[in-house]
């Protein structure tokens, strides 16, 4: 049972290498070409099957090729000699495949009879004229794979005519070659039968000069149609599509070609024949062939190698590059690409947004204009704004003169006094270092209230913005009390003084804050001046709401004035003669910088009560 498996395993293995090896075999291919290698059709067809070839086989083939060259000899006379060398150089090849391309190199083989060529899977490609009337047998042998060519001048010729409907005159320019004549036979015959209300001329025997002259002035809508041309009468050859582009050049008509040689030297196009569609047509039946095919079970159409194709050039030269009248799904080569045609969508886009953008840029830069103009008046009235705050607050300040300049002189009148005692002490020879200690200690304690007065004076006149920090609002509170002290004993005003035990702390401008309490004591003052009260009180109270700690200066005075009440935080709103009524605004606007709020109202009996709130700092505020 081992012994089986193992045997199985080995065959398996034989069989499998040998295919792998017969897959992996070079191809050997022989192309015999019946014209010499000038003939400007044969580039193509043997670019078409080499493509194939090499695309399937990449460089496993082996590939030869021959020019019978026949052209060279009298018909039907090949030399037997020449051909027997063929034969006898190629007898020891294994051929894969034999290719013959026309013209008439199947008949050259057949006509030398027992050949060794005969002997192997065939493609024939020549021209098949069973459509006009000629029967050429393109089969070498039972294995013949034929690609006939069949020459459809009529159909050239009405597409021809088709494109440019006015054309009275079609005039028909031939070489002189064997080939050229009957090519120009096919011509003549095909417009003959059918086209007869044209006038037609077939220029055959001229010179390249000669036909290069007449070409120049032929009558208008004239069209010159070229069917083949390898020589002239003067015997100069000419490679076919060069004859058309001198043809072309010195042409006052359009040119037309029955194939696609000339097609871009400066023929027009129209239903061509594609040598390049057969060249690749036959070298997709060399692969198949090669790959096991029947050479027998091809069959080729005209639509397999004739197209409608166009050179846009020529038909820019003239006048029809966008015509109608182009048979559909025609294709249009050599189109020159106008860039701002070919992109107009692109470039439309790329215009459209630049101009969004620029109306866009345009609108940035009259915004930022504006911005300007807004941060310039912003900074305008801030700057006004400032100046108010010092007037108002010099104005307030230089009410306190007097009270300050009596709070001063105590401190420097005490230090005056001590220092004198002091003097009087060492000229009595009294002085001794402890009492001179406790003599010094207290010049410094009285320098340093006068210090701390005038400090807070200072302070409360800086006009320059100060970050906020965490500060003790009662200790603020305090400060201001007893620098209005004075101020209120001089008005016979009783400060209440009601705060919270314990320190409250506020995120806030110190000094800011102090300017609204002055203001409203001052208001506070000024209402009770008013309304001439004996019993004048202010309670400076604070309470804890939430998270917010709200400070009050409440008074017994005349009241809020009912006129002004609604708009009381307005600019220059005053019941005061003297007054500029924008201490209320100051005040509003710093406690509203410290995220707070300001209300004012009057009391029941009598008075008014003017509050504001303030955040308690954060990490304080589960204290209360
Ligand atoms: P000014 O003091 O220069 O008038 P303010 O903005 O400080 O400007 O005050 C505006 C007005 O508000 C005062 O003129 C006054 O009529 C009124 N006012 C302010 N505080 C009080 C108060 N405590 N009692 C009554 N009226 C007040």
């Amino acid at each position: 049972m081992l012994k089986q498996s193992l045997i199985l395993i080995l065959l398996t293995f034989f069989f499998s290498f040998g295919y792998a090896q017969q897959t992996k075999e070079t191809k050997t291919i022989l192309i015999l070409f019946g014209l010499s290698p000038a003939q400007p059709a044969y580039r193509p067809i043997l670019d078409g099957i080499r493509q194939k070839l090499t695309e399937e086989f990449g460089d496993r083939i082996d590939l030869h090729m021959e020019y019978f060259e026949i052209e060279n000899y009298p018909k039907n006379n090949y030399p037997k000699e020449r051909f027997d060398m063929y034969n006898e150089k190629y007898k020891d090849f294994k051929l894969d495949l034999l290719i013959c391309v026309g013209r008439n190199a199947v008949d050259v083989i057949k006509n030398h009879g027992e050949s060794y060529f005969l002997n192997f899977p065939t493609i024939s490609v020549d021209f098949d004229y069973s459509n006009l009337g000629f029967n050429n047998d393109l089969r070498l042998n039972d294995q013949t794979a034929v690609v006939g060519i069949k020459i459809n001048i009529d159909k050239m010729i009405s597409t021809a005519l088709s494109i440019f409907p006015t054309t009275s005159s079609i005039y028909f320019i031939g070489g002189t070659t064997p080939f050229d004549k009957v090519m120009m036979s096919f011509a003549k015959e095909s417009v003959q039968k059918t086209m007869k209300d044209k006038t037609f001329t077939f220029m055959t025997d001229l010179s390249m000069d000669k036909i290069l002259h007449q070409v120049n002035s032929l009558p208008d809508q004239s069209i010159i149609f070229v069917p083949s041309f390898n020589t002239d009468s003067k015997m100069v050859t000419y490679y076919n599509p060069e004859a058309i582009r001198l043809i072309s050049r010195g042409a006052n008509s359009p040119v037309f070609a029955y194939s696609d040689m000339g097609f871009g030297e400066g023929s027009v196009g129209g239903y061509i024949l594609s040598f390049i569609k057969v060249g690749l047509l036959s070298g997709q039946f060399a692969v198949k062939i090669l790959n096991g095919a029947d050479p027998n079970s091809f069959k080729v159409i005209e639509q397999d190698y004739y197209e409608n194709v166009f050179d846009w050039r020529e038909l820019l030269r003239w006048g029809i590059p966008d015509s109608e009248l182009l048979p559909k799904e025609s294709i249009i080569l050599f189109k020159e690409i106008n860039l701002v045609e070919e992109y107009k969508w692109i470039i439309g886009s790329v215009l459209l947004f630049v101009l969004l953008q620029s109306v866009l840029i345009g609108n940035l830069i009259r915004l930022n204009k504006n911005q300007k103009i807004m941060t310039k008046k912003i900074i305008e009235s801030e700057n006004r704004y400032r100046e108010f705050l010092h007037e108002d607050r010099s104005l307030r300040l230089g009410q306190l003169t007097a009270s300050l300049s009596h709070e001063l002189n105590q401190p420097l009148t005490a230090i005056l006094s001590t220092a004198q005692a002091g003097i009087n002490f060492i000229n009595s020879n009294q002085a001794n270092p402890e009492l001179l200690k406790e003599i010094l200690q207290k010049i410094v304690d009285n320098d340093k209230r006068g210090a701390s007065i005038l400090s807070s004076i200072r302070g409360m006149m800086k006009l320059e913005r100060r970050e906020k920090e965490k500060v003790n609002l009662n200790a603020l509170i305090n400060e201001v009390i007893a620098v209005y002290n004075n101020e209120a004993v001089r008005h016979h005003n009783h400060l209440n003084v009601n705060l919270i035990h314990e320190p409250v702390y506020v995120t806030a401008d110190g000094i800011q804050i102090q300017q609204v309490l002055l203001n409203l004591i001052f208001n506070a003052s000024q209402a009770l001046e008013k309304a001439g009260t004996s019993n004048k009180v202010i309670t400076i109270s604070n309470s804890i709401h939430l998270d917010e700690v709200i400070v009050s200066i409440q008074d017994n005075g005349s009241g809020i004035d009912e006129t002004i009440k609604e708009k009381l935080f307005k600019p220059f709103i005053t019941s005061k003669t003297e007054g500029m009524g924008i201490g209320l605004v100051i005040c509003q606007s710093i406690i509203e910088d410290h995220e707070g709020k300001i209300r004012a109202e009057n009391l029941p009996e009598g008075g008014a009560k003017f509050s504001f709130s303030l955040k308690i700092s954060k990490d304080e505020q589960k204290k209360f």
